[in-house]
């Protein structure tokens, strides 16, 4: 006998009868000798229109009452069901978050669960019962209701499934899986069979709207399997699994579009350490999420540094960045309202050679250009003019022929293994931190240090389409392997890109980019490091990059490259830098020095 934990969105519950259905479909697997446990949304539309009735009275809506408002939608959802399991004759009984001790911080419309108590559910589930779990909610220690944020639920149910040790967690959804892209948005999108917690991270944290991606944190950070299906049909969905057990053909497993992004460029700052960490600690302090961070090589000691908020934070974060430029001393800013980020994403693309070169190739073809550039190991993503999102991300998927069956169809009947927690240390880096750990505190798992590659730096590119294409042509004919890949906004007729390569190649390296700029102008460095922070929380925890470039700017270390993911935010610096970086990184993130028993 099992347990298993069941999650119903929105459109499943959105009537009578489909509240009905869902009812079956958890009775069926109670009969089966599971023991079961729900996890409900508010019905279709209601969080939508709770939230447009507050506004009607006040905007923005005060968030504790908000949030008093929002999570009675669920309430529904929750008596509902329970009433629809017990008329087809099956014991069940409701729950909201505060009565089963679900306790958050107290970050009204963004809370984040500190711990779950176990014992009532359990308890009713040993006397029979099938329990239904309201969504979205919980409590903060002083009983103020709280809210986890849109499509919290997803978050809900993998947490109880993480404190219930289910065997699995299923959300069923409008979809059947998660597939490719956006369904809606490129109708040939495939629907997979298998990803990895990682891969999810970054698609759901790059736009796919179909998980919320704490919820992937949480199923990554205690083991948790998870399998997205459709609510409407028996049919297989997608497992959500541990890498040994995700799917590795193709080196792209999946694609996503931010329509409604916006970039600010820091111009003319100066290339010396702590002004990063001053610029981002400034915008972390007012709250504001930054998305992609692009940093240039420094020239005649200045440099640029690029990121993207969402659209609505824009006019914020235009002042704080205003204000930041002046104090760091900077030229001045620069920003662009009407961009998307489209991006790739899979866990076969550790290299990025070819890769890379595709995606820009057939973006150049199309006419559409690229005005920012990052990557981490398993992504890369790219800025393009807000008009162009939609069509850079089909000719993106179309790329990787992501509409083709990659031959792991094979495993359908694929059952995963529960995994060991994979956290190590654990620590409270930002605002959410409290005197008590919670479980969803970032956790980072390690720091490293790498050593081994160079820096190839294309100066003055013409600004214009295709140009990326034709240096990673060259560069991926050359059979050189890139890492990192950084282009920054170009100003005016220019623009600069930046990547890593191993030291031994930096020679072939520079000479295939010759070959395809004979006019542009290479500088090589290779007396570099790479130091990476990597964890679970990486980037809904804002405080991480803030706290990096602090304990770096301690030690007047100076950063020459970012670059950011889900799962890991890497810089870097010269060699000396490097050596001494990662034992203050060490410090910093409270992980023991390598050798040393670990502290937790
Ligand atoms: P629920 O209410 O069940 O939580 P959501 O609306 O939050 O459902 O998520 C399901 C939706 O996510 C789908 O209808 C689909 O349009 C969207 N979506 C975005 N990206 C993807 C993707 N890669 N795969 C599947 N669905 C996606
Ligand atoms: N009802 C909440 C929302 O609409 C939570 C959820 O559906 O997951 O955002
Ligand atoms: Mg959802």
């Amino acid at each position: 006998m099992g347990l298993l934990v069941q999650k119903f969105g929105g459109t499943s519950v959105a009537d009578s009868n489909k509240v009905l259905a869902a009812a079956r479909r958890a009775i069926r697997a109670h009969h089966a000798g599971d023991k079961v446990v729900v996890v409900v949304s508010a019905r279709g539309h209601t969080t939508d229109e709770l939230i447009d009735l507050a506004k009607e009275i006040s905007d923005p809506p005060p968030a504790r009452e908000l949030d008093m408002l929002i999570s009675t939608g669920e309430q529904v959802s929750v008596a509902l069901m329970a009433m629809a399991v017990q008329a087809l004759g099956v014991p069940a009984i409701s729950f909201t978050g505060a009565q089963i001790g679900l306790v958050t911080d107290s970050f009204h419309t963004r809370a984040r669960i500190r711990e779950i108590a176990t014992d009532r559910i359990l308890q009713a589930l040993d006397s029979g019962q099938i329990v239904i779990v309201a969504g979205f909610q919980g409590i903060d220690a002083n009983a103020n209701i709280t809210t986890l944020g849109r499509g919290g639920s997803d978050t809900t149910a993998v947490a109880l499934a993480a404190v219930l040790d289910a065997d699995a967690c299923e959300i069923y959804t409008d979809v059947d899986g998660v597939y490719t892209t956006d369904p809606r948005v490129v109708p040939e999108a495939r629907k997979l069979d298998r990803i990895s917690y990682d891969e999810m991270l970054e698609l759901a944290s790059l736009g796919a709207g179909v998980m919320h991606s704490r919820s992937i944190e949480f199923a990554k950070k205690y083991g948790v399997p998870i399998h997205v299906r459709s609510s409407f049909s028996d049919a297989n969905g997608t497992w959500i699994v541990g890498e040994a057990d995700a799917s590795h053909a193709g080196s792209v497993t999946g694609c996503a579009l931010v329509k409604d992004e916006a970039r600010i460029t820091v111009l003319g700052v100066p290339d010396r350490p702590g002004v990063v960490h001053e610029l981002f600690r400034r915008i972390a302090q007012a709250k504001i999420v930054v998305d992609m961070i692009v940093q240039n090589v420094a020239l005649h000691g200045t440099t640029e540094v690029s990121f993207t908020v969402a659209a609505d934070d824009l006019t914020q974060a235009l002042e704080v960045a205003d204000t930041a430029a002046r104090a760091i001393g900077a030229a001045g800013i620069d920003h662009d309202p009407q961009v998307s980020k489209v991006s790739i994403v899979g866990q076969g693309m550790r290299v990025h050679t070819g890769v890379a070169f595709s995606l820009f190739k057939a973006l150049g073809a199309a006419g559409i250009n690229i005005d920012m550039i990052t990557t981490s190991e398993i992504k890369i993503s790219v800025l393009v003019a807000r008009i162009s999102g939609v069509q850079a991300l089909r000719i993106a998927h179309k790329t990787f022929s992501l509409e083709q069956a990659s031959g792991d169809s094979a495993h359908a009947q694929f059952k995963p293994r529960h995994l060991a927690s994979p956290a190590r240390g654990q620590v409270t880096t930002d605002e959410h931190a409290a005197a008590s750990p919670g479980m969803e505190d970032l956790v980072i798992t390690d720091v490293e240090l790498d050593t081994t590659q160079a820096r190839i730096t294309v100066l003055n590119l013409p600004n214009t389409p295709g140009q990326s294409a034709h240096v990673f042509e060259r560069i991926s004919s050359a059979g050189v392997f890139v890492d990192m890949i950084v282009q920054n906004t170009g100003r005016g007729d220019n623009t600069n890109l930046s990547f890593t390569v191993p030291r031994t190649q930096t020679t072939q390296a520079a000479e295939a980019v010759l070959q395809a700029v004979p006019h542009g102008q290479v500088v090589v460095d290779d007396d570099l490091a790479k130091l990476s922070v990597t964890g679970v929380g990486m980037r809904t925890h804002t405080g991480v990059a803030t706290r990096m470039f602090g304990a770096l700017a301690d030690r007047n270390i100076n950063i020459a490259m970012i670059s950011t993911s889900e799962v890991r935010l890497n810089v870097i610096t010269n060699q000396d830098a490097g050596h001494s970086g990662i034992a203050c990184l060490r410090q910093a993130f409270h992980l023991p020095e390598p050798g040393q028993a670990q502290s937790k």
